[in-house]
């Protein structure tokens, strides 16, 4: 393979791990065994994949750069099943085997949101996700009510997972170096949900109205989806702004919103 054509590409957010006690960091936190089925998705030169596959069952990984995985094949052969696609595209439901499977990777950060909210529609199909993010993308994860941090990202992935952050990763750990810091974290399928709603849709869709005025008092940022009584049923205080409430409350509006368009068809 030309040379030339395996330097890093922008366009597929290619920062490659390169720091050895980073990698081992990562496979300690992931602690594959031999029972497990693992997705990487995007294994770029297979940094982790090498760890991984030490230990796992089976081992599925997804990359969009066809060189890489020539690279990848060249590496491991058949002790892998590679799917050349775009992960966004691709349909996780067809890895299925019998059982949930964990998911890996130090993912690309362009794509990072929207994978995440894909994979949080599918959290039945999966035991459990450890991910390598930007810090800022980790800290809204993680993040708690009344908090610049807090919104539509940290709220839905915590209805579906327990989530809490591994460790740091600087800049320095990677090839070339991002220009943000990392960090990985860990999100574990709720097996109940602490707060669960009639439809999902409802909570997804109140939580997008509220944050995109977030600066907004709650009764002015859903005026058109539900009148002050019906929050203040709910235990809710219109007078609050978004970031004042917490998943609880959020699921309580979804709840009485779904009861209330029942009383009047
Ligand atoms: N796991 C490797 C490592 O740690 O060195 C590479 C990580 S690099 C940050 C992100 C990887 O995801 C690259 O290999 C890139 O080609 C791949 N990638 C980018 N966009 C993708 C997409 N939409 N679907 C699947 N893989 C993608």
């Amino acid at each position: 393979m030309n040379k030339h054509r395996l330097q890093p590409r922008k366009r597929f957010s290619q920062n490659f791990l390169v720091d050895r006690n980073v990698i081992d960091k990562i496979i300690q936190a992931i602690q594959p065994r031999i029972d497990n089925h693992i997705v990487e998705i995007g294994p770029g030169r297979g940094a982790i994949t090498g760890g991984l596959l030490a230990s796992a069952g089976r081992l599925d990984l997804i990359e969009i750069d066809r060189d890489l995985v020539k690279l990848l094949q060249g590496k491991f052969g058949t002790a892998v099943n590679i799917h050349s696609t775009d992960v966004l595209k691709f349909d996780i439901e067809s890895l299925w085997q019998n059982k949930p499977f964990r998911i890996v990777g130090n993912l690309p950060y362009n794509i990072s949101t929207p994978l995440l909210f894909k994979l949080m529609r599918r959290t039945e199909l999966i035991e459990d996700m450890h991910f390598m993010l930007q810090r800022e993308v980790v800290e809204r994860l993680v993040s708690v009510p009344s908090t610049p941090e807090y919104g539509r990202l940290g709220i839905m992935a915590q209805y579906h997972c327990r989530i809490e952050k591994c460790f740091d990763v600087p800049p320095g750990a990677f090839s070339p170096a991002p220009k943000v810091q990392s960090a990985v974290v860990r999100l574990v399928p709720h097996e109940d949900l602490p707060f669960p709603v009639a439809d999902e849709t409802i909570l997804r869709s109140i939580v997008t109205t509220a944050f995109s005025q977030r600066r907004k008092t709650l009764r002015n940022a859903l005026k058109s989806m539900l009148d002050e009584k019906t929050m203040e049923a709910a235990g809710v205080d219109s007078r609050l702004r978004p970031e004042n409430i917490s998943l609880e409350q959020f699921a309580g509006l979804a709840n009485i919103m779904v009861q209330t368009s029942g009383e009047h068809p």
